[in-house]
């Protein structure tokens, strides 16, 4: 070991899904679970991972040994949809998603042109997410480069994997947050130059939805996207009936609503939809042929009142799908909370969500779900060392209930009914511990 490496050791009990699976049944086969484990990073990757009695030959002589003897370590948690410049505006009362736009979300976006504005919620964002045990984010910014800037510089300061994207939007909403197709064009070019594959940082290509966008502005975001293939798509679809009235109104060439995007070129292994709570049998069926990932973000769902996104289908029809938070329609920076509604939105519908296939869908699922599943998701040696130290008896409440679990899987399915951030007692951001609850 050279004397330049960065070495961390933890030592604790560790809990992950050790590969991707086609099916929820297959998960808890795929449970690894190490009551007294050993975790060695060096230069923010896994270089081992097994038994404290395995670990003894490997362990590296005068690093100490960061040990959590009463916590449960898992993986970072994975966003796969949130709006870091709707921070300010969570648990804004009253309205479904168009009006909620127009009153809340719009003037609050407005703001983000003020680079020092911009740069002091993307610190707060980005502590909050770290507050949340939430490690890798999929993130819309606004529509201003500066608002990318700011969120990118942030992230790069703790190594932190984000993928992020100017929105591009060029009708439907105020002068101060629209752009041009040329406009959008030219500046997410430069934003791809200066960020993509920079560190850790990806770039995502962000039409905010297609009621906002003109056919000419597609148009220049699928030029881009087939300029720079491995850059992601990131944007809503089929959230609330009205919206998707309004799509084949401002669309009626295309068949469906997913249909104007893939029609674009916006579809793929990288692309990523927030919602799809309604969608026509034929757009499951292009999400599946194209490798497109669903976010999944219950507890926006239920606060716009937009409906119930039936998971279950997902495997069904071999979609991908992570969890998001949506913040700020959703209501929490927490994957925990988030669980906790995406598992009443399934008993809603008549379905379960165990919690080992809510840890699959929060970590592993939520890799794949961006194309990341070869650099995070579980603790297999060679991955980036992203993960977090839970506490599971937060509050006297989660204490009682946690000392009468009968299994892992029990204590999991309680942290997620009732834990958030309380429940996070450190993160570790590529080896580092970027973030220690302080009493
Ligand atoms: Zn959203």
């Amino acid at each position: 070991m050279s004397s330049s490496a960065q070495t961390t050791i933890v030592r604790g009990r560790f809990l992950d899904i050790q590969s991707l699976v086609q099916q929820a049944q297959q998960i808890p086969e795929q449970v690894r679970y190490l009551e007294d484990g050993v975790l060695i990073s060096e230069n923010g990757k896994i270089k081992w991972f097994g038994t404290w009695q395995d670990a003894q030959p490997h362990l590296p002589e005068n690093i100490e040994i960061q040990h959590y003897p009463e916590q449960l370590i898992v993986p970072g948690f994975i966003d796969t949809h949130i709006h870091y410049p709707q921070t300010e505006m969570v648990g804004a009362y009253g309205e479904q998603l168009l009006s909620w736009l127009n009153t809340y979300t719009f003037p609050t976006e407005l703001q983000f042109k003020d680079p020092a504005y911009a740069q002091n919620i993307a610190q707060f964002f980005v502590q909050e997410l770290l507050k949340n045990g939430t490690t890798t984010a999929l993130v819309f910014c606004t529509v201003h480069p500066e608002s990318v800037d700011a969120l990118f510089e942030a992230a790069e300061r703790i190594q932190m994997r984000l993928i992020a994207g100017k929105v591009l939007m060029d009708r439907h909403a105020p002068d101060g947050l629209c752009d041009t197709p040329q406009s959008a064009y030219d500046e997410s070019k430069n934003l791809i130059e200066k960020w993509h594959a920079k560190g850790r940082a990806l770039y995502a290509i962000t039409p905010r939805f297609a009621p906002t966008s003109t056919p000419e502005q597609l148009e220049k975001a699928g030029q881009l996207k087939q300029e720079y293939p491995d850059v992601y798509v990131h944007t809503h679809l089929s959230e609330n009936k009205d919206e998707i009235a309004w799509v084949k109104s401002l669309y009626p060439e295309q068949k469906s609503y997913l249909d104007v995007y893939h029609h674009y070129g916006l579809t793929g292994q990288r692309s990523v939809f927030a919602h799809c709570v309604h969608l026509e049998q034929e757009e499951w069926q292009c999400m599946h042929q194209t490798d497109s990932a669903i976010a999944f973000c219950p507890t926006s769902n239920l606060f716009l009142g937009s409906g119930l996104f039936p998971l279950k289908k997902t495997w069904e029809q071999g979609v991908k799908v992570g969890l998001g938070t949506d913040i700020g329609a959703g209501t929490s920076f927490s994957l925990l909370q988030t669980v906790n509604e995406a598992y009443k939105v399934q008993q809603l519908q008549g379905d379960k969500l165990s919690a080992y296939e809510a840890l699959y869908h929060a970590t592993i699922g939520g890799a794949k779900a961006l194309d990341l599943q070869d650099q995070l998701g579980n603790f297999n040696v060679g991955k980036e060392a992203d993960f977090v130290v839970l506490n599971l008896k937060a509050t006297a409440l989660q204490s009682l209930r946690q000392s009468r679990v009968k299994s892992i899987d029990d204590a999991l399915f309680a942290l997620f009914t009732m834990g958030d951030d309380r429940n996070i007692e450190a993160t570790y951001i590529y080896g580092q511990c970027a973030y220690q609850k302080t009493e």
